[in-house]
């Protein structure tokens, strides 16, 4: 499976059941800038001024993620200018900053090349790292390994409610559904749908485990089952191998977001692994300052398929500490039942 050819790049502004805008976050927000002042501003001055703010990282220039032919990329917009930055290639400096390269070109600015010193800030930005099924006893042998980057992850459980559930919420993590039996929801009656989706939360209410998302078996969902659900989970999650940006503070009662698998049977080759999520890691960071990724997989194994290798997970945690991402889970989007 090529992953990258699927790749399909979004920032999510406002993603309630599906509705998405292809959008940066970096609105405009009244910074004062290279105004067109008409006579008198040159070439020269206007192209100084898009460099002074290309180096302060402004807020003005509209970032999103491209993709193009299984290339990732990082645009910025500025005054009719698109910047292309190399996060993938950013390189730590002495001081702890990234040293990021840009480049653009255009018939009024020619071309603007340069590198951009970026420390990433304290932020919203994160990563919502969720774990489907049932492999409960090897999960719990890596809560010490989570704690130790004090990520919290969401496991979305596919049966009844056991003693993981709790061990599980005690140790910060979030406790979600995954359905009863595990089967492709667009080939059941209406009945078996029900007993799959909605039967089994009066148990886990009663075990004092609240279920505030709900994600689809193989991914497969469609749009009356968003309906169906959304009265009784406020966040429903798909699955896939593409990527898809969203932003925490999209403060949407009903939200439906695609998670990216990130098992070993999509990245059979360490090398595209760690390259990926280096630079998804950093794009999420330097993108806006609530972007948020979806990561998803199954047991933690070094031979599993559906399964993350323990390295690369430690990988993941390592690196988003590095960027300052936070961990959160479902539970933590702003809007929603809470
Ligand atoms: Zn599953």
């Amino acid at each position: 499976m090529n992953v990258l050819a699927i790749l399909v790049l979004a920032l999510c502004a406002s993603c309630a059941s599906g509705a998405r805008v292809a959008e940066g976050a970096s609105e405009a927000r009244g910074e004062t800038g290279p105004v067109e002042s008409g006579i008198g501003a040159g070439a020269a001055e206007k192209r100084e001024n898009i460099e002074r703010l290309i180096a302060h990282n402004s807020e003005r220039i509209r970032k999103r993620l491209h993709q193009d032919g299984g290339k990732y990329t990082v645009l910025g917009e500025i005054d009719g200018l698109t910047l292309e930055y190399d996060v993938q290639n950013a390189v730590q400096t002495e001081g702890g900053a990234l040293s990021v390269p840009y480049a653009a070109w255009s018939e009024a600015d020619g071309a603007l090349r340069g590198s951009l010193l970026w420390t990433p800030p304290e932020s919203d930005s994160g990563v919502v790292l969720s774990f489907d099924d049932d492999y409960f006893d090897v999960w719990e042998r890596y809560f010490p390994l989570l704690e130790s980057y004090q990520a919290r992850a969401t496991f979305f459980m596919q049966g009844g409610v056991n003693d993981f559930c709790t061990r599980a919420q005690a140790a910060g993590h979030e406790i979600a559904y995954h359905t009863k039996n595990h089967l492709d929801l667009r080939r059941v009656s209406e009945e078996v749908f029900v007993e799959e989706t909605l039967e089994q939360r009066a148990q886990y209410t009663k075990a004092g485990i609240e279920l505030g998302a709900f994600a689809f078996p193989f991914g497969f969902n469609e749009e009356w089952m968003h309906k169906k659900l959304f009265p009784s989970y406020a966040r429903l999650r798909g699955f896939g191998v593409s990527l898809h940006l969203y932003h925490k503070n999209n403060n949407a009662d009903a939200l439906f977001v695609r998670s990216k698998s990130i098992d070993n049977i999509v990245y059979k080759d360490d090398d595209a692994f760690y390259r990926d999520i280096a630079f998804i890691l950093r794009a999420v960071k330097f993108l806006s300052d609530d972007a948020i990724v979806f990561l998803t997989t199954h047991t933690i194994s070094s031979t599993a398929d559906w399964g993350i290798k323990p390295e690369r997970l430690e990988f993941i945690l390592k690196s988003a500490a590095e960027l300052k991402l936070h961990f959160w889970r479902f539970k933590d989007l702003s809007g929603g039942a809470d």
